[in-house]
């Protein structure tokens, strides 16, 4: 996956102490992310490149520290095509891609060899860089993908029209590269396994293009689901665990040479049953990597209960790329970041005590044990996880549970005295530890609403934890990433993003991936809600502004199928027996409904910290309890990690 790494300061050092991380987590092969092969293919401006020989040179160093860990690393060769962010991209034909501000100018016949020839040198670059092989991108929409269907390609030459004239170019990508570096060097060719787009590939066109490639020299086929412009959600939270499996299985079916699924696989037993039941003969993951390096090796030894599982959130690693940062990862800080933390075991150990268990709680007490510290964390609860536990509640966010269990499996392994249903006393911190977190967390806002004690009020808590079920109609006060997650949570049933079933019927997709495109349908036709739930926000701004750049769309998308309206601009008057009383634009409605849920943002629970604090003893406060405000499981996680690292 891109992680950006190659565009920040001291690139080779930081891609070093990632890949390097990986390879002795066991990745038996890592394949980078994207290297263009000219400048009109770059991803973006400034994005790394494999056209110069001389620059690629420097790349060694990162081959180098995977092979000493016993790994192969393969340079992928990534022409973005209609996706390249740059003004002079190009296509097969002038088609503007939706995702992107720049319409493509139609190549040239003579264009198209030179870029085939560039994928040659490209792919002799990065042997000569000392990379076992090179896995050229064929899928998600780029450039090769986009010539080889008609949504993008409307050419009547010898590279449109017919199937054949359609799967020229990435045939001729694969005899150059073979033919420029020899029957020893690993190519690998990322096949798009279901474009999910109109006019896309059905599967017997798939099948053929998977039988040409291995024709023509290939020596693996990774398979790419979806177009970065499709509808349907492909990787994110929403999409139950290994839902395009058959789609691999189908290619596999075809061809003799090994086939690797990817896509929403983050643990070794998903893993485990795509192989044994025989659809793909290896997997790839790139998010799980993230959330552990370790993956693959704690595998093998029977500690997948060690695992930090990918949760398919998108929110450090996606969305941080698409915010011109270097991606990272919400459950591991330390992602892309491994040159800024230690995992040395202290020579100087401390008490530490950790009051609550939420996701920044439980981030500091792990970490610090597993660095030597001896660690007590105090839960008012009878049970961890705080926060999370409301999280894990909406639709696909059950993923948090695996979480919960990583950070409690850790905390076990290096001893941390857990107290669940126990409230420090302030005497026992004072006297008893060296330094105190205060990780105390956040109560929802109850707004200053005339009413707002009405019995038809509930808190998203009470929603969330299931303390209160909603009527048949809602209101939800405040339009934020909770308020969304609540709609959500109100209107659809779980099995659409735990049932595979459910899933392809919510979004039209065809469970057998033959059809063209693998659709049956509109991904965005309306569904049947449970519920008529509309959401309020007193700013007049969008709502859901600040939801993730990579998960927002979906989230809108699946209220809006869902019949759920939102309000913008409106002013709270009073609750009562009628409902919700609001004026919007200067004209006053009542809203009746059954219910009216809270989602008005929080409040930090740091009543503890400033007692402490007048007693001497070094205390330090983290998560929610510092800053209510855009508290999310990302800033928690990662104030506690880094805390502890400095304990
Ligand atoms: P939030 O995103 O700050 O939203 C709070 C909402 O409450 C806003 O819509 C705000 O809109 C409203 N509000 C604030 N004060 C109010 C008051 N006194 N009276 C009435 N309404 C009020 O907070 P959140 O939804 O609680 O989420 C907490 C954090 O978790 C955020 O950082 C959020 O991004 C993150 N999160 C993200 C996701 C996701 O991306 N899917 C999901 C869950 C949580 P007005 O002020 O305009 O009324
Ligand atoms: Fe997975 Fe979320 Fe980490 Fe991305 S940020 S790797 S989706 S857990």
């Amino acid at each position: 996956m891109h992680t950006r790494l190659d565009m920040e300061p001291d690139p080779i050092a930081k891609q070093v102490a990632f890949y390097g991380e990986r390879a002795r987590g066991e990745a038996a092969l890592i394949i980078t992310g994207g290297f263009s092969p000219n400048e009109v293919g770059l991803i973006e401006p400034g994005a790394p490149m494999m056209d110069d020989a001389k620059a690629a040179l420097e790349l060694r160093p990162i081959c180098d520290a995977v092979h000493a860990e016993g790994s192969l690393i393969c340079a992928q060769i990534l022409h973005a095509g209609r996706y390249a962010k740059v003004e002079n991209c190009v296509g097969p034909s002038a088609i503007r891609a939706p995702i992107n501000r720049f319409v493509p100018r139609e190549m040239t016949s003579d264009e198209i060899w030179e870029t085939i020839e560039q994928f040659a040198t490209a792919s002799s670059n990065a042997q000569a860089a000392g990379f076992d092989g090179v896995e050229i991108m064929g899928s998600e929409g780029y450039l090769i993908n986009e010539f080889t269907i008609n949504h993008t390609n409307k050419r009547d030459d010898e590279w449109g029209g017919s199937v054949e004239n359609r799967h020229r170019l990435p045939v001729e990508i694969i005899k150059a590269v073979r033919a420029a570096c020899g029957p020893e060097f690993m190519i690998i060719y990322r096949i798009s396994a279901a474009d999910l787009v109109d006019q896309g590939a059905p599967a017997d066109e798939i099948a053929a293009l998977a039988k040409k490639i291995e024709a023509a020299g290939a020596d693996m086929l990774n398979t790419g689901i979806g177009w970065h412009e499709a509808r349907v959600p492909t990787i994110a939270y929403p999409v139950p665990r290994a839902v395009w499996r058959q789609a691999p299985a189908n290619i596999k079916a075809a061809v003799t040479i090994p086939v690797v699924a990817s896509n929403r696989i983050n643990t070794p037993e998903i893993a485990e049953g795509i192989l044994a039941d025989g659809d793909a003969d290896l997997v790839s993951l790139a998010r799980p990597m993230l959330a552990d390096p370790h993956f693959a090796l704690k595998a093998r030894q029977g500690r997948a209960d060690e695992i930090n599982t990918c949760i398919a959130c998108n929110q450090a690693c996606l969305d941080y790329i698409f915010s011109q940062r270097a991606a990272g990862c919400l459950v591991n800080p330390k992602a892309c970041r491994e040159t800024e933390f230690s995992d040395t075991p202290t020579d100087a150990p401390k008490r530490i005590a950790v009051v609550g268990g939420g996701a920044a709680g439980m981030a500091a007490a792990s970490e610090a044990a597993e660095l030597g510290h001896s660690v007590t964390l105090f839960e008012a609860a009878q049970a961890l996880g705080g926060q999370l536990n409301l999280a894990s509640a909406a639709p696909g966010k059950d993923e948090f549970d695996e979480t919960l269990r990583y950070f409690g499996t850790k905390m076990a392994r290096h001893g941390v005295d857990v107290r669940l249903g126990t409230k420090a006393g302030a005497d026992e911190l004072v006297n008893d530890f060296d330094h105190v977190v205060i990780a105390t967390g956040v109560t929802p806002r109850v707004p200053d609403i005339p009413g707002v004690e009405h019995a038809k009020v509930a808190t998203y808590s009470e929603i969330l934890s299931g303390a209160r079920s909603a009527g048949d109609s809602v209101a939800i006060i405040g339009a934020g990433g909770i308020g969304f997650d609540v709609a959500e949570f109100l209107v659809t049933p779980k099995a659409e993003t735990n049932d595979p079933a459910a899933f392809f019927d919510t979004w039209g997709v065809d469970p057998s991936f033959t059809s063209a495109g693998a659709l049956k349908g509109d991904p965005l036709a309306p569904r049947p809600s449970i519920r008529k739930v509309t959401m309020m926000q007193r700013k007049s701004e969008k709502p859901g502004k600040g939801l993730g750049v990579s998960t927002g769309w979906i989230l809108r998308n699946t209220l809006r199928k869902h019949g759920v309206d939102i309000l913008a601009g409106v002013n709270y008057d009073q609750i009562d027996d009628a409902g919700l009383h609001y004026t919007l634009e200067g004209n006053q409605h009542v809203l009746a409904v059954d219910t009216i849920i809270l989602c008005a943002g929080q409040e930090s629970q740091d009543g503890l910290f400033e007692a402490l604090q007048k007693s001497g003893v070094r205390v330090t406060m983290i998560g929610g309890a510092k800053e209510a405000s855009e508290l999310d499981a990302l800033r928690a996680i990662d104030e506690g990690v880094r805390l502890a690292q400095t304990f």
